[in-house]
């Protein structure tokens, strides 16, 4: 097991736009699994791969549904319906709440951790987290997109 750090807003690599993914070695299992020890560590439910410095299209994420992790590289956002207000917070922001809007329902494609094809429909705090961990991607964070107030803890 072996914690990275987590890089905190005000980095300016957090606002860069992540490359994607082209080979899958062994390096990216490495920083794979560096990821979801990282997010297990800090008890988040997803992490995005420039959260510990990496400008890599790849997110993991464990929303606690009893699912497990999930590993999504190069992921693509399809499909989005309705929308739903989340309180939302980010290991990157720590100590900071704000409510978000997002989509209540949304398809991704993306690619494994062997660079196999796979699509997942989520709903709820899924797609929340998703759709979260997707803006990572492009450089954008949740305290972009709140409503209202951005509440200190
Ligand atoms: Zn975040």
């Amino acid at each position: 097991m072996a914690l990275r750090q987590i890089i905190i807003d005000g980095d300016p690599a957090l606002r860069k736009i992540s490359r994607p993914v082209e080979k899958f070695d062994d390096r990216l299992q490495t920083l794979i699994d560096d990821m979801i020890d990282t997010m297990y560590e800090n008890n988040g439910i997803g992490l995005a791969a420039i959260q510990v410095g990496i400008l890599r299209r790849i997110f993991v994420m464990d929303i606690q549904d009893g699912s497990g992790v999930h590993v999504l590289i190069n992921p693509d956002i399809v499909e989005t319906e309705g929308s739903q207000l989340f309180m939302e917070g980010c290991l990157s922001v720590p100590g900071c709440v704000g409510e978000v809007e997002r989509p209540n329902r949304l398809v991704v494609r993306a690619q494994d951790r062997e660079g196999h094809p796979f699509e997942i429909t989520a709903e709820g705090l899924m797609a929340v987290c998703i759709n979260h961990e997707y803006d990572h991607l492009d450089g954008i964070l949740f305290t972009d997109k709140v409503k209202g107030d951005l509440i200190r803890e």
